[in-house]
């Protein structure tokens, strides 16, 4: 997917803080070629699993998932944020703190959406440290539910997400690798 690097490269603006802008396609406006491209590739990516539901979290997941709901036919639930969330009210409910908005958050699914014979496939537009990830894992195991793989847009290598992942023996694929980014030069490079 060599698409997204080049619009990274294109159209990313890095800013204090190894955060990533990248608006005009991805987080704010977005660009449904680019996310049908992605959610295909994910697709192609994991064929050989048997997939029955899509997991992100609000708000810049719901793109891709949508997508990638379409092509497996399967339903696509998004983990909700609210700082008040409890577990008395049918509810899953796990923390995540937030590494761009620096709070922690309680994301929360309805139970009936989250059955004990689900096989999830998770996926999010990036990886940062893995708190977000880590909360949607919470949830399936907390549903009696299995993840099948993990699918990321942009997975920022060079913070403790992805390695974590894959030590925890999850199948995590990220399309795009940022090995390191500056903001003072504005460079980004992608890992091989
Ligand atoms: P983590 O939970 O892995 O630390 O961070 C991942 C979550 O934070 C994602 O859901 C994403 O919304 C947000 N995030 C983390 N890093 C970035 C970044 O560099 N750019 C943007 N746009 N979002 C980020």
């Amino acid at each position: 997917m060599e698409l997204l690097k080049q619009r990274i490269l294109a159209e990313g603006r890095v800013l204090p803080g190894d955060i990533l802008k990248v608006d005009s396609f991805l987080n704010h406006q977005i660009d449904t070629a680019l996310m049908n491209e992605i959610g295909s590739e994910f697709h192609r990516l994991f064929a050989d699993e048997e997939i029955t539901k899509i997991l992100t979290i609000e708000a810049s997941g719901i793109a891709i998932a949508t997508m990638l709901g379409h092509l497996y036919d399967v339903p696509v639930v998004f983990a909700k944020k609210s700082e008040t969330a409890n577990s008395t009210d049918n509810k899953y409910v796990s923390q995540a703190y937030s590494f761009t908005h620096k709070q922690m958050n309680s994301v929360f699914v309805s139970k009936p959406y989250l059955n004990p014979s689900e096989r999830v496939l998770i996926v999010d537009d990036f990886l940062a440290d893995g708190q977000a990830v880590h909360a949607l894992i919470d949830i399936v195991h907390q549903a009696g539910g299995k993840v099948a793989g993990i699918g990321i847009a942009v997975e920022k290598g060079q913070q403790k997400g992805g390695r974590m992942l894959r030590e925890e023996g999850y199948r995590l694929e990220s399309i795009a690798i940022i090995e390191e980014m500056d903001w003072e030069t504005q460079t980004i490079r992608f890992r091989e």
